[in-house]
């Protein structure tokens, strides 16, 4: 699943290939989308700026339209010159916007809606900005308090809820996790509240750093001792704990553990003696 900085870069990519430009030809295979297009046709308007906001992206048209779109799993967004082969196939096409110089595509976008400011206003799912890690006006005291609304669940369950703080997937929990000294199974009421908000900082930070223009597509939140460049083949290379289970820790040389955590059962990393357990008690990895 791609993460929220993943999604902030292709918001970024997004809007500068179609932002201020006029669309020149909409199509979709999503009924919603065209029926909106029939009603009200995106061709002709401008592109006022294309935004994310945890892991969605919504692109907002000039005369008050928005689509809303969520990668899920498997859903991507490419940008090419027109003419230009494609490399996903045609079938998997959901949604194409152009203007004259681009052709954006959207593939296997499972989630896609069109909003007027008045549905986008009421809507309940898509985050809003100030609790939205990448964005300027965060609101770490919101964030706060939502997260301690959630006080018995445990921390690395609420860091992926999207609803609490937006942006946050799976491999940066496990990150934010270990930066803090905090174990993932540790409940969010058993945190101090300086804890909390290091919790909140190091997942700004963590993502943030990931957004720069020249971040790579690869997480990255270890550098090493030194090193500057992540272009090593094991794409765990430049992560402290996530997809390191069994090795040794970066900071003490404990072994790594995982496990499936949650409802939603993502898996989790962390290393045992830089993150106990509050009260000591040991969770099998
Ligand atoms: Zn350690």
């Amino acid at each position: 699943m791609p993460e929220g900085d993943t999604i902030f870069r292709t918001a970024r990519s997004l809007g500068r290939a179609l932002g201020g430009q006029a669309i020149t030809g909409f199509r979709s295979t999503y009924p919603n989308l065209t029926r909106f297009h029939d009603d009200a046709p995106l061709t002709g308007r401008i592109v006022d700026r294309v935004e994310s906001r945890g892991k969605w992206l919504l692109i907002h048209f000039s005369g008050g339209a928005t689509l809303a779109t969520h990668m899920l799993m498997n859903g991507s967004w490419h940008i090419y010159r027109h003419g230009e082969r494609w490399l996903k196939p045609r079938f998997d096409m959901r949604i194409v916007i152009e203007n004259s110089s681009y052709v954006a595509v959207g593939f296997r976008v499972p989630v896609a809606e069109m909003h007027t400011p008045e549905s986008l206003a009421r809507q309940r799912r898509i985050p809003t900005t100030e609790i939205d890690v990448l964005r300027d006006d965060f609101d770490a005291g919101e964030v706060t308090r939502r997260m301690v609304a959630h006080a018995g669940e445990t921390i690395a369950d609420v860091l992926l809820n999207q609803s609490v703080m937006a942006g946050v997937g799976n491999e940066f929990k496990s990150e934010v996790c270990f930066v803090t000294g905090i174990h993932p199974y540790c409940k969010v009421a058993a945190l101090s509240a300086d804890q909390v908000q290091a919790v909140i900082a190091a997942s700004r930070k963590l993502v943030g750093a990931n957004v720069l223009e020249d971040s790579s597509d690869r997480i990255v939140t270890y550098l090493g001792r030194g090193r500057r460049t992540t272009h090593e083949s094991d794409p765990t290379a430049s992560l402290w704990v996530y997809g390191r289970a069994g090795e040794p820790c970066r900071r003490c040389g404990e072994r790594i553990r995982r496990r499936i955590q949650g409802d939603d059962a993502r898996v989790t990393f962390w290393c045992p003696r830089c993150q106990p357990m509050p009260d000591g008690s040991d969770i099998d990895g």
